[in-house]
């Protein structure tokens, strides 16, 4: 089966490429990439012709951060419908955090949802394996093990590793296996019953806040011990200002540091939370302006890598509550690429570094085949219109769950393929195909 994509804007950073490229796939490869029109003759022949006029051709987006909840909370998301929303975001490969129940902490659960996920066969599914054993910050997982069954990288996100001899040697285990570990920076008794930011806005509302100091000082701690022991640390959801300042510095000792900002930390302040919607508290919480400024300057000059979206399903029942009993976390891929290409309007970023932020970056970071359109890699490929204007309706997510405070929001920017070893996994006008959701 060939596919030949025409008439786009072809955006490959990693090989430097961004003009009106052709794009040939055969046998679930890139088989050429050429000049427009330049790809004809018997070589093309047969080939399945998708028109991609007035959109951008790129490599499949890679977040590095999702939670996709199987096994033990299938009714929020389930490996398949945490795939569905990836392909429908532009996602070709995602990596899937070990919060599960049981926690991603062996093998045995590695092996069971790199299995699950390649049966389902809808995107490439990554997986971090924990850092301590049931998250629970006592004693480390085996991390050999867990390399061997095919982690790559390690993290307890959704709970900071608190002791610090743990995390030393676990970044010892990161230089000795080549594998970063990802922390969730957060002083646990700086933020104990807090649920938003703590500031102005936390004050006028009576809610416990939570300081940005609990995430700059881990962030200080793990590049201190960094220092000594060597390893890779990849610096989760980073959201303050000082973390951002700390980040920048520590890459410029040439520190082995990276990390990665979502969406709603570079879109929305702690203004947000003013209406109590349960949607606007995830943890980090929602900052303050001067901190979103902070990220954004973050990404401009590379101090942040990556864009990932910590992709965070939850159900009604744990939404619809008072607001400090709320879960925290949003659902994120299915609104990742306007919320970004808004970064491209709003001059933070140009298209092709937007785009390298979610494809050739992360695949450099965590050493992954795919954010590359070279000829032979494989035909992982978004194709998306920049200038679709459309109004986010979370009753059309695939995912599950519908918990997003950008409900209603007017974007620009669609997905509209999405392809994976050169199949379709995901196509815009398809969208509704029967019996896929219930509309309830
Ligand atoms: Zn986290």
């Amino acid at each position: 089966m060939k596919i030949l994509i025409k008439n786009g804007r072809l955006i490959d950073p990693a090989n430097g490429r961004d003009g009106d490229y052709d794009l040939l796939i055969e046998k679930g490869k890139v088989q050429a990439v050429d000049r427009r029109g330049r790809i004809s003759g018997s070589g093309v022949q047969n080939a399945k012709i998708l028109d991609a006029q007035n959109s951008v051709v790129a490599p499949g987006f890679m977040d590095m951060h999702v939670h996709f909840r199987e096994p033990g909370f299938e009714y929020k998301e389930t490996l398949e419908t945490g795939c569905q929303s990836a392909a429908a975001g532009g996602f070709t490969s995602v990596a899937v955090m070990p919060n599960t129940d049981p926690v991603n902490d062996n093998r045995s659960v590695t092996d069971y949802i790199l299995k699950k996920a390649r049966a389902q066969g809808i995107v490439n599914v990554y997986v971090i394996g924990a850092i301590t054993r049931q998250s629970q910050g006592q004693k480390l997982t085996d991390m050999g093990e867990l390399r061997e069954a095919g982690v790559i990288a390690f993290s307890d996100d959704g709970r900071p590793v608190m002791n610090s001899e743990l995390m030393r040697r676990a970044f010892e285990y990161s230089r000795m296996f080549g594998l970063p570990c990802i922390q969730h920076s957060e002083m646990l008794d700086l933020t104990r019953g807090g649920c938003m930011n703590e500031g102005r806005v936390s004050t006028e509302l009576g809610l416990r806040g939570m300081p940005t100091e609990a995430e700059d000082i881990m962030i200080h701690r793990d590049i201190a011990l960094l220092e000594k022991t060597g390893g890779r640390l990849h610096v989760a959801h980073i959201s303050s200002a000082e973390a951002v300042e700390l980040v920048r510095r520590a890459k410029e000792r040439n520190l082995p540091v990276t990390a990665e900002a979502a969406p709603h930390h570079f879109v929305l302040t702690d203004n947000a939370v003013r209406g109590y919607d349960t949607n606007t508290k995830m943890n980090p919480p929602l900052r303050a302006q001067r901190d979103v400024d902070a990220v954004r300057q973050g990404l401009k000059d590379g101090t942040i890598d990556i864009i990932a979206t910590d992709h965070a399903p939850h159900d009604p029942v744990d939404k619809q509550v008072e607001y400090d009993h709320a879960c925290f976390g949003i659902v994120g891929l299915e609104t990742a690429l306007p919320l970004t290409l808004g970064l491209v309007r709003d001059g933070v970023l140009s298209l092709p570094q937007a785009i390298e932020k979610l494809t050739s970056r992360p695949a450099a970071i965590f050493h992954l085949e795919g954010g590359s359109l070279k000829e032979g890699k494989p035909a992982d490929i978004v194709i998306f219109d920049p200038e679709a204007e459309y109004i986010i309706d979370v009753e059309q997510f695939r995912s599950k769950s519908k918990n997003s405070p950008f409900h209603g929001w007017n974007v620009r920017g669609k997905v509209m393929h999405t392809l994976v070893g050169g199949k379709m996994v995901y196509s815009a006008a398809s969208k509704q195909t029967p019996g896929a959701r219930n509309r309830t």
